[in-house]
């Protein structure tokens, strides 16, 4: 993998990002149902002034209660976080390790998390039982990784011809998305939390034309996920590869197509290189969610504040990681155009239609094939529907409007 992304200028960009992210996202941001447990203690009522004795008992008792409080605030927590990214990818890895140091600034040290990329303490796809049994106290990763566990979970992550990145913050954030998300990791000692967002991605490097929606039939695409499941429907198959032999596999051809996520992370894999089309958009992923996840017993046993400073570094790396990706893409996509001669082209209308009949025969399987999945499922489409009939008189009528201007 080739990687000319200046680390140090992301790096100060992305601080930068992340602190106007989190200043936006913490007025009106009503996540969870820990807000309550989460609020700082009341402070004790004042000691009656006649009755001195009760009153230096009262005092008594209140420097007992600051003093352990003191001393709890001198203690640093330790944690581990393990992560389904290579350590050294960029964006994603230094996602997670954002939310370490943002949680060692806020907490002024008192929580200490070291990040551990796949393959420094467990495998990518071991990231949800290391975090399960405590191996780890925290993991970042995307929740479709887990459909084999809880097939509910993928709806958390990324549903093709879903919602985009705005509005899944909307469902998660303002309405019941976390708290179906937290319900469906409960068996698992689970909390989650949304910690990144790859904004709309884009449909893949293929090495065949597609003109029709028959060209998908026999193509061997690397897609994982429910859109890798819209290929099957469509005829192609669904590869699963590793991040790291997507590269050398589209080289070989073992594979005639691949997705990632968008210019701006695509660019440092160096796709462009060994394929001919660059499509777009990415109907399989229109907003892909990344998580945090963490052990609920380590989560119980921080103390209040800490919850919140780590609730807090983590919606504000979900808010982050987008602004990077809409500031960042349109650059890395002309460069590739401009540099590389990357040929990009559109799905054709009528392919994109046809995948989109696919799309909801195969949600409305998974819908079918659990509870939980339905209950999900069912809120997911609701708030879809509303938020997609107020955005046809906002975002889409405003887009409509400047369209010729662009
Ligand atoms: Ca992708």
């Amino acid at each position: 993998m080739e990687d000319k992304l200046n680390r140090r200028d992301f790096l100060k960009k992305a601080s930068v990002a992340a602190v106007a992210g989190s200043t936006g996202l913490l007025v009106g941001c009503s996540i969870g149902q820990d807000t309550a447990s989460s609020a700082p203690t009341a402070p004790a009522a004042a000691p009656a002034q006649d009755d001195s004795g009760a009153a230096t008992q009262a005092e008594t008792q209140q420097d007992t209660a600051a003093k352990e409080v003191n001393v709890n605030k001198n203690q640093t927590v330790e944690w581990k976080m393990v992560t389904t990214w290579p350590p050294t990818l960029p964006v994603l890895q230094e996602g997670a390790n954002f939310i370490a140091q943002y949680v060692d600034t806020m907490s002024q040290g008192r929580l200490k998390i070291h990040v551990y990329g796949a393959g420094e303490l467990v495998g990518a796809l071991e990231t949800f039982d290391a975090v399960q049994a405590g191996t780890a106290e925290m993991g970042h990763g995307a929740s479709y990784y887990w459909a084999g566990k809880a097939p509910a979970a993928q709806f958390f992550a990324a549903v093709p011809f879903g919602m985009n990145a705005q509005q899944m913050n909307a469902w998660l954030l303002a309405s019941d998305g976390l708290k179906l998300w937290e319900e469906t990791y409960t068996d698992f000692g689970l909390v989650p939390f949304p910690a990144g967002n790859t904004g709309v991605q884009m449909g893949g490097w293929f090495n065949k034309e597609i003109n029709s929606i028959a060209d998908f039939n026999g193509l061997k695409m690397r897609i994982p996920g429910l859109g890798g499941k819209v290929i099957a429907a469509a005829g192609g198959s669904a590869e699963l590869i590793a991040g790291g032999e997507i590269y050398t596999s589209l080289e070989r051809g073992v594979i005639d197509a691949t997705e990632w996520v968008g210019p701006y992370h695509d660019y440092v894999m160096g796709f462009y290189k060994v394929a001919k089309f660059y499509y777009y958009p990415g109907w399989h992923e229109p907003g892909t969610v990344l998580e945090s996840i963490i052990n609920r017993k380590a989560w119980d046993a921080l103390s209040p504040d800490l919850q919140e400073v780590l609730r807090q570094a983590i919606i504000a790396q979900n808010a982050s990681m987008l602004a990077q990706s809409d500031a960042q893409n349109n650059f890395y996509l002309q460069k590739m155009i401009n540099e590389e001669n990357v040929d990009l082209r559109p799905f054709p209308d009528d392919v994109m239609k046809a995948l989109h009949g696919y799309a909801l025969d195969v949600l409305d399987g998974v819908a079918a094939s659990d509870p939980m999945s339905k209950k999900v499922y069912d809120s997911f489409r609701k708030f879809q529907k509303d938020v997609a009939a107020w955005g046809k008189i906002s975002e889409k009528a405003f887009y409509n409007s400047i369209e010729v201007e662009v």
